[in-house]
């Protein structure tokens, strides 16, 4: 019955790992940070009907923040002169870093509701051998993403 299976859900959690149920980056909706925010950007954004959406800079792999749609609500588009950078640097969304793809997603849906971030991106170290290590993002993982997992009907 349903309860039964909602017990096997959060329990097959401590076994299923975050790589399993991310969204890879490949599927992400992103921003550059030095896009001009115009009524266009906006437009097209809403049309992906996400909420949340990862700011990043150059590479799509190098994410340095987040911006939520309603950020964009009160804002002057009409004088060009606001980038999502500017949007992402004021509002500050917070999100879960240091997300690795291996974690089991019981230990990541604990992270995020004790922090109350509602988004995490998932990350790889680039070279394991180098002093000075570089982070890559290889997708992002919701508390949806999770609660979808430990709720899932057989
Ligand atoms: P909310 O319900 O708070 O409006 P949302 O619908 O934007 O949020 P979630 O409900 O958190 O997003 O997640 C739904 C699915 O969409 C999840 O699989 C999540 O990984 C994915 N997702 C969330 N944001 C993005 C995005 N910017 N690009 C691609 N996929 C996303
Ligand atoms: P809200 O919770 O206001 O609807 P949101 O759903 O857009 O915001 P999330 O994407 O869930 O926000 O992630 C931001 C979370 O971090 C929010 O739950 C917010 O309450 C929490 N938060 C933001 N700033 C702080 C802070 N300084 N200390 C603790 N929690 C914070």
């Amino acid at each position: 019955d349903r309860e039964k299976n909602i017990m096997t859900g959060v329990l097959s959690l401590k076994s299923k790992k975050i790589r399993d149920i991310m969204t890879n980056l490949i599927d992400v909706f992103m921003l550059e940070a030095d896009q001009v925010v115009d009524d266009e950007l906006i437009l097209s954004a809403h049309g992906y009907g996400y909420s949340r959406i990862p700011v990043y800079e150059k590479q799509r792999d190098n994410i340095i923040g987040l911006v939520n749609m309603r950020d964009f609500a009160l804002l002057d588009t009409e004088s060009g002169k606001f980038t999502v950078r500017n949007v992402m640097t004021f509002y500050n969304r917070r999100y879960g870093k240091l997300i690795m793809p291996d974690d089991s997603c019981y230990e990541v849906f604990n992270k995020l509701k004790k922090e109350q971030y509602h988004m995490g991106v998932v990350i790889e170290y680039e070279n394991n051998s180098s002093l000075d290590p570089k982070v890559r993002a290889v997708g992002i993982v919701t508390l949806e993403d999770i609660i979808e997992e430990m709720i899932q009907e057989e």
